[in-house]
């Protein structure tokens, strides 16, 4: 099975298929638009969410960082005066400096991102959507701001005008996701933001096209029309689509089936589900039926 995720919404399913799927059967690509360097080290929020979730080490209140990971070395810069951008835990922080030695040794982040897998005993596939640097870019009221500072310093709060990903039309997809796209015939796009996760995954050249001959099962982001955390509404409304599940699809291209919540607005073709991930057992069940509906 291959699927697309961000680094929220996806990782709680993939939680549900880790327990129902053999670890070979496994294959996520993931979101790299919202990586930085911070206080010298390289940051990949979406790929350490799903990293850590294999591993079982994910905080599962926040899905993002290690669950009961101490804040030293951040409460200690902010001690001698250096504000960092995020609160990085001290374990996750490690996983960072582990990351950027190997990125500054020449290796790629398809190498890094394996050998952090192998370290973390993480046994499914989790690939970069990329190598190359690509960055999302929020012009506001205010200014041009990295995704990061749109949403961790300014807490999403700017006005967004529009929402753009440097270098993606430069970049060319990693080659495990290449391969992926070459062997697989199926793809589930994870609930995930449809501009700034799967809609930066899909803008990779070449990649929409390699979908078209493929089955392609997409599940919505929104439940109620409604996202269920992060800027997806403002980011969909900058790209000039309703925040709804119509917009959704305008925004993800060709579906073979769409996976909506029960009390979705939407009038197309579609598969009625409960979407919401809250506990294990959501996770679980939503996860069984996206296999059932696969199969
Ligand atoms: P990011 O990389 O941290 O921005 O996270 P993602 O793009 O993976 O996830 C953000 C999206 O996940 C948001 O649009 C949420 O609405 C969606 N999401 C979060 N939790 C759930 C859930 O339980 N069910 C569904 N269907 N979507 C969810």
């Amino acid at each position: 099975m291959l699927v697309l995720s961000g680094g929220t919404g996806t990782p709680k399913l993939l939680l549900g298929l880790k327990q129902l799927l053999g670890s070979s059967d496994l294959n996520v690509v993931v979101n790299t638009a919202e990586d930085c360097w911070i206080s010298g080290n390289y940051v990949s929020p979406d790929i350490d969410t799903v990293l850590y979730t294999f591993s079982g080490l994910v905080d599962k209140t926040k899905w993002w960082g290690i669950e009961g990971d101490s804040f030293l070395t951040h409460d200690f810069l902010k001690v001698l005066g250096s504000t960092e951008l995020m609160a990085l835990g001290d374990k996750d922080r490690a996983v960072h400096i582990f990351r950027s030695e190997l990125l500054r040794n020449g290796r790629s982040l398809s190498e890094a991102t394996m050998a952090l897998a192998k370290a973390l005993d993480v046994k499914q596939r989790v690939v970069p959507m990329t190598d190359d640097p690509v960055a999302t870019i929020i012009t506001t009221s205010e200014k041009d701001m990295h995704f990061q500072e749109f949403w961790v310093s300014k807490r999403g709060e700017p006005d967004v005008l529009s929402v753009r990903i440097e270098g993606i039309k430069e970049a060319q997809p990693s080659p495990a996701f290449l391969e992926l796209l070459h062997n697989e015939e199926s793809v589930i796009l994870g609930p995930s933001n449809p501009v700034t996760s799967i809609g930066a995954i899909l803008a990779l050249p070449g990649v929409r096209e390699k979908l078209e001959g493929m089955r392609v099962i997409a599940i919505s982001p929104l439940v109620g029309n409604k996202p269920v955390s992060g800027p997806a509404a403002k980011f969909m409304t900058a790209w000039g689509v309703p925040v709804n599940d119509d917009g959704v699809a305008a925004l993800l291209g060709k579906l073979d089936a769409f996976v909506v919540s029960r009390d979705s607005s939407f009038l197309g073709k579609c598969v009625r589900m409960d979407t919401l991930m809250r506990t294990e057992l959501d996770c679980y069940r939503l996860a069984r039926n996206i296999i059932e509906l696969c199969s």
